[in-house]
């Protein structure tokens, strides 16, 4: 087992790792995300693209449509088809699905969202912040990674 953020699909052609920690990881209830999944809700690790390191493989984008007109690019494996990550409309992070890391006990949501479509027989923490819909990242986001989204979002050239 490589480190911490290593991870891939379940064939083993596409395999990634994350430079550094998350900038913060979701829990999303959606129900776009109980679909694309087959499941009760997705975990996201949210990190910017240039930390999302492709060691081998090379993910197809697919545009699955969501249920408010947007398309949302997914990553899959070629052959086996395996999600690994999306785009939610910005190229610039990447939302890489936590069920994909080689251990996915080393992620843990940092907050849970849209629990208005949460399934009644998931409980959550109350030790998660959690939100019928979504919220606001500088009153939850810690400042480094706050700051890391500026860098991604400022031109700086
Ligand atoms: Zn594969
Ligand atoms: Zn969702």
């Amino acid at each position: 087992m490589g480190d911490r953020w290593e991870g891939g699909c379940s064939c083993g052609e596409v395999r990634y790792r994350l430079t550094s920690d998350p900038l913060f990881t979701h829990c999303c209830h959606c129900l776009n995300c109980q679909r694309q999944t087959g499941s009760a809700f997705v975990v996201n690790l949210l990190v910017e693209g240039d930390r999302l390191e492709l060691l081998t493989g090379e993910p197809t984008a697919v545009d699955v449509p969501r249920d408010d007109g947007s398309a949302q690019r997914i990553f899959r494996c070629p052959t086996c088809q395996v999600a690994l990550f999306s785009e939610y409309g910005r190229r610039e992070v990447k939302f890489v699905r936590a069920g994909t890391l080689d251990d996915p006990a080393q992620a843990s949501p940092d907050v849970h969202i849209f629990t208005k479509s949460k399934r009644d027989w998931v409980t959550l923490p109350d030790s998660v912040p959690a939100f019928e819909i979504y919220y606001d990242r500088h009153e939850l986001w810690p400042a480094d990674s706050l700051k890391r989204l500026d860098a991604v979002f400022s031109p700086s050239r």
